[in-house]
């Protein structure tokens, strides 16, 4: 057992305190390889951001828990060799069992989240409420995130046909009798690159889709009920048209892509909104390039080359999520 104070990392607690009192959100971003993993540091560190890495259990199957703690452990010290000392959280996204959450607060995740918005409102509270009081119980306070409402999309092991919004009547409760330290609520983003059907959006003069706005009613309903309560959006990448079209131009097919705008991001950051989820963005900025690589240098097969370029990419497109969007930057 090991408690993540051992890795240097902290809780949301005091972040998500700053963040709400500052109009910001902190940037919630996945990782599950090396080269994101660097991207995320060089650009928090450069833009002096406090960061949340976020691993899903998808990740942990792919790279293994062990070693993605020792990376998190390697990104506190990095993020020092670079001259900024960001506070960096190790999160679990979208922890589906009590047992899942336990395994990662005992092995070093300053902070998890238990979803349980699949199940009836009861049985949401009460396997929150059984991770929280674990959580908490630790010597050092590990945070848990909770969830309200079903996103739809698809985004690892987590998928939902249909959203339901998050009802505002019933936040009020749910924070109480669970004692969660933040809550995900569905106010109308979703997970994946094509967050929305066609029919669902209108299309602008060029044919892109334009999405139908987040529902920001349904938020300010909420922040009434828990003024400045920790609210989470998951489901947050604006699925950059030109991402999508590099994929395209390079072989790749991405029918029907459609993400989040940013300045509803930034409206929603300037309110009780401390966490945003960015996820797809990374993933598209990544494809883009290594198709462009390998479709223009054909004979490259050194992956330093080839995953080179998207690295670099990922950290321009973190650098100014920080900045533009969230207002995460320069609050270390
Ligand atoms: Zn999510």
């Amino acid at each position: 057992m090991i408690s993540y104070t051992e890795l240097g990392l902290v809780n949301t607690v005091e972040l998500f305190k700053k963040a709400v009192s500052g109009g910001y959100a902190l940037p919630a971003y996945n990782f599950n390889n090396l080269e994101q993993l660097q991207a995320i540091i060089q650009a928090c560190a450069e833009t002096k951001s406090p960061v949340i890495l976020q691993v899903s259990s998808g990740a942990r199957k792919y790279a293994n828990q062990n070693l993605l703690k020792n990376m998190a452990k390697g990104a506190v010290e990095y993020a020092n060799e670079l001259g900024c000392n960001v506070p960096i959280v190790l999160h679990l996204d979208h922890g589906d069992s009590f047992e899942l959450c336990k395994d990662c607060i005992e092995t070093g995740f300053s902070s998890v989240m238990i979803d349980g918005s699949h199940y009836s409102y009861e049985e949401n509270v009460a396997l929150t409420k059984k991770v929280v009081e674990f959580a908490h119980s630790r010597k050092d306070y590990v945070s848990v995130e909770g969830e309200l409402g079903v996103l739809a999309g698809v985004e690892d092991d987590v998928s939902s046909e249909h959203s339901h919004y998050t009802q505002p009547e019933e936040v009020e409760d749910f924070v109480k009798r669970t004692g969660v330290d933040s809550l995900a609520i569905s106010i109308g983003t979703s997970h994946g690159r094509t967050k929305f059907k066609p029919e669902q959006c209108t299309r602008d003069p060029n044919g892109v889709l334009i999405p139908p706005p987040l529902r920001f009613d349904i938020l300010e309903a909420i922040e009434k009920r828990i003024p400045g309560f920790p609210i989470v959006l998951h489901g947050a990448s604006s699925v950059p048209v030109e991402y999508v079209q590099m994929v395209e131009k390079y072989g790749g097919k991405l029918s029907d892509s459609v993400g989040i705008p940013e300045e509803q991001l930034r409206r929603a950051a300037n309110s009780a909104v401390c966490k945003i989820n960015i996820d797809s963005d990374g993933r598209l900025a990544m494809t883009a390039l290594i198709r462009k690589v390998l479709a223009e240098i054909p004979d490259e097969f050194d992956p330093r080359k080839i995953l080179g370029p998207a690295r670099e990419e990922l950290k321009k497109l973190y650098a100014h999520k920080n900045i533009n969007v969230l207002g995460s930057a320069n609050r270390v």
